[in-house]
This record gives C-alpha cells, structure tokens and sequence, in this order.
C-alpha cells in the first residue's frame, strides 16, 4: 500500500506519511489509528522514556476507557479499580457526595499507561523516534510535504524529517504549537498543578475521590485527595496563584477541616505539571497539519483532565490524516474534516463546563457554602447521581440550572460573585 502511494504521490523520499509531534497518550493513540489504516507512522518524542517523568493524577473514566477501546488495560497499570463517586467539601467542611453501585473511575498509573500505549502502536507498526526535540514543523505548499525540523538530544545535532501529514501532540508546551501556525493558547488559561504521592492518611475512603473547593486556597481550581489504598492517595492543587506548593503544604499541614489526617503522614513522591483551563482551540487543522490533545486545549474546563478528551480527538486526528494519505490530498479542505468531527462529538460539553467553570470561578467562599447548603438541603446530589457523566457534564448542567432550587440560590448569591 505504502509503496502504490509513494509512487502515485511522488514522495519515495519521505520518511513517513503521517509524522506525530509527542508521544504522550494523545500523540500515541493518533499514530495508533493511523497506522490501522496500513499507512507509515512516526513520532518523534524529546524523552528518552516514554511517560517518565509522569505529572498527571490518573483519574479515567470507566465510559471513557471504554469509548477509546481501552477497557481491558492490563491489571499492572490500575492502582485503583474502585471509584465509585465523589466527595465535595466546601471551605468550611459542610460536604455532599455523588455515588454510584458501580465503578466509575479507575485511578492508572500515567507512566506504565503512556507505555502500554505505546506498545499498542509499535505493535500496529508505528515508528518511535525518541530523544528528538522538534524545533519546527513547516509545509511546503508547493512540495505538498510537511519538513520537521528537530534536535536529535543524543548526537546533539539538527535534522529533519519528511512527511506527508503532522500531527502536533506535544500536550502543554505551547511553542511547537505556535510556530506550526496555530493560535497560541493565552498564558492566562495555564494554572500549574502540583501533586503529592502521600502514604499513612487517615479516613480515607478508597471508593470516593475528595475535591476540596475554596477560592482562597485554590482560585480557579480546586484540592483533589484520589485513593490509590486504603491510606494512600495523590494529593493535588493546582490553582491562578503562583507558586500554588504554598498552597498545597498549606492544604496538608494547617486546613482545619483535613489536617488531623495527615498527622502521621509521609510525602513519598512530588511532582507538577501545567493544566489547561478553557484553552479550546477551534481551528485545530491547516494545510498538511493537525493538532490535538493539550497542544488544542482539549482538556474538561471543570477539572483540567484532558486524557479522555483529548483521547477522543486524538483519535479522529489519527484517522482523518490516514485518509488523508489514502485520498492523496493533503489539503486543509480534506483535513479540516477533523475539526468538524472532533467538535460534533465534544464541542457542547466543553461550552457547558466552560460555562459552569466561569460560574464557579467567581463565587467567592461565602458564595460557595451558600451553594452547598442548596445543594444538601434539596438533595440535589441525587439529581447528579441521576444525570452526572464524569466526561459528559452537560446533561447535569442543563438539569442543574433549571432546578427551582440553583435558580432561587443563584439570586441570593448574585451579590457575592466576585468579577
Ligand atoms: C497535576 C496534573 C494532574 C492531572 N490529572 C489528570 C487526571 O486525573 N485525568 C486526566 O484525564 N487528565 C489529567 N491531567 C491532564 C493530562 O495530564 C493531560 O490532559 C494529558 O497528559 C494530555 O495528553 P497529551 O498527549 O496531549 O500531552 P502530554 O501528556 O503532555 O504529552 C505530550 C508529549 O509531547 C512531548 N513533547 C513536547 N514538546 C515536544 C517537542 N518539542 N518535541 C518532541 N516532543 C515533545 C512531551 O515530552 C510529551 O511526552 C493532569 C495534569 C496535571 C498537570
């Protein structure tokens, strides 16, 4: 096949048809249905090791697993097979929980899953390049091909690769995404998240992940405890304050209403990362290119997840561009087929958690317990165990808004937003 397009195309000199910035999850499940296609892929990764070092909780979906295909990950990468639901504490303590009989979440660990992703594409015949730092990608329009240009990290020296079609998936760094011609994602929607791998935790419940809301402690975010056992957890916040560790040591040693827990408790990991908060891209293709994943701001606005999200589109960037070598047009009209096909599938839930995001972001604490006393008082959790989706939250957000209750509440509380 390979070959026949090589020489209908005229480009026997390319390295590879589809060539993928990053191999993160996103950048290997691209190149994975792209290369089901029976069409040559490449990525080229700066990393020596693919997934190390690992900056993300892991916290998926059951739903979303499945919908990538990914529902039978192996038992060595689950660290917690029990999230059944949520528990949400206001800043003063008050809390409600969202629980579901079945499991909703696991909790992965993110350097063994990138891996087995990983495997899961060499096996469909995907080409890693790792130790490659790619400087720039620039098409052609004459050539119609697509030149890289990157640092090769162990020979210290500058080269290229040729392709037919790029996808960028190199997640926060914005620069490779900038350079390529996309909009740049504003400074403004990146809050840096740290996180703690935290053993010897009292009252820990392994089925319920915890978010601790608070716009003093963590404005624009929140505090997540995630149970990897019965005692230990990843502890994260991530927040619009620079530096936010404050914050998080500030969580663990002084916050009145968890601090008794962490009494006898040890830090056995640190780590940080950049999450991004309604950086939605829209115009996500170009000619001879496609971005995906973090590099597009495809992450949930509610929570900066982005695994699921971004897996989804990644997904239909993999498959758009391998059509895209079989209908030997390269163009932006054939690829922007992805941009329609990624937005028909997430497109209204990013609007909605958006929408809710803006909401909670300007409710000040006092706002904030006026809202979980609503949401106690009238039983509202049941309303979201009914119509909650922990990817899909527009459902909820449309049933929450129309309750009597959120509208009688989001009067009383109008005067205490902060804009
Ligand atoms: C603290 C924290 C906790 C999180 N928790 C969760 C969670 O529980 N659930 C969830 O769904 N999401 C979570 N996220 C978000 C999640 O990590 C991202 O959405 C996800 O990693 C996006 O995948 P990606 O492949 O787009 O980018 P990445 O995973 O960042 O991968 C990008 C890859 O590109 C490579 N790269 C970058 N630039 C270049 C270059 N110039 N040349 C070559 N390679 C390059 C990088 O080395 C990397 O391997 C969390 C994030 C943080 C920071």
């Amino acid at each position: 096949m390979r070959k026949i397009l090589s020489s209908i195309f005229g480009v026997r000199s390319l390295e590879s048809d589809v060539a993928i910035v990053g191999a993160g999850p996103i950048g290997s499940l691209a190149a994975l249905h792209a290369a089901k296609k029976g069409i040559k892929v490449s990525i080229l990764e700066q990393r020596k090791e693919i997934g190390f070092p690992d900056h993300c909780a892991g916290l998926l979906s059951v739903n979303g697993l499945t919908l990538l295909g990914l529902d039978n990950l192996p038992r060595n990468i689950i660290q917690n097979t029990e999230i059944q639901g949520a528990k949400f504490y206001s800043p003063s303590g008050q809390v409600f929980s969202i629980k579901r009989n079945e499991t909703q979440a696991y909790v992965i660990n993110r350097a063994l899953f990138d891996q087995f992703l990983k495997q899961k594409a060499e096996k469909a015949g995907v080409n890693y390049l790792t130790n490659k730092k790619v400087l720039d990608a620039n098409f052609d329009r004459n050539n119609k091909k697509l030149t890289i240009e990157y640092l090769d990290l162990k020979l210290k020296k500058k080269k290229q690769h040729t392709s037919t079609v790029g996808i960028i998936a190199s997640g926060s760094k914005r620069k490779i995404a900038q350079d390529s011609g996309f909009k740049q994602i504003s400074n403004r929607k990146y809050l840096t998240g740290y996180q703690y791998d935290v053993e010897n935790i009292s009252d820990l419940d392994i089925n319920m992940v915890e978010i601790h809301l608070s716009n003093k402690l963590a404005p624009g975010f929140f505090v997540y405890i995630i149970p990897t056992s019965q005692t230990s957890a990843k502890i994260g916040l991530a927040s619009r304050l620079k530096p936010s560790i404050d914050q998080l040591n500030h969580f663990i040693q002084i916050h009145p209403t968890v601090k008794d827990r962490f009494v006898k408790s040890s830090i056995k990991k640190k780590y940080s990362g950049r999450i991004i908060i309604n950086g939605l891209l829209r115009k996500t293709s170009s000619n001879g290119l496609l971005i995906t994943g973090d590099a597009a701001g495809q992450t949930k606005a509610t929570t900066g997840g982005g695994v699921i999200t971004g897996g989804i589109a990644g997904t239909i960037a993999g498959k758009i561009a391998a059509d895209s070598i079989l209908a030997q047009d390269n163009s932006r009209r054939f690829l922007k087929k992805y941009d329609v096909l990624w937005k028909k599938q997430l497109l209204s839930q990013f609007k909605s958690m958006a929408f809710f995001r803006w909401c909670v972001n300007r409710l000040t604490d006092k706002a904030l317990e006026k809202v979980f006393e609503t949401i106690i008082e009238n039983n509202i959790a049941d309303l979201i165990v009914e119509k909650g989706d922990i990817d899909s939250q527009a459902d909820v957000l449309r049933a929450l808004l129309r309750h009597p209750a959120i509208i009688k509440l989001a009067i009383r509380v109008l005067p205490l937003l902060q804009f």
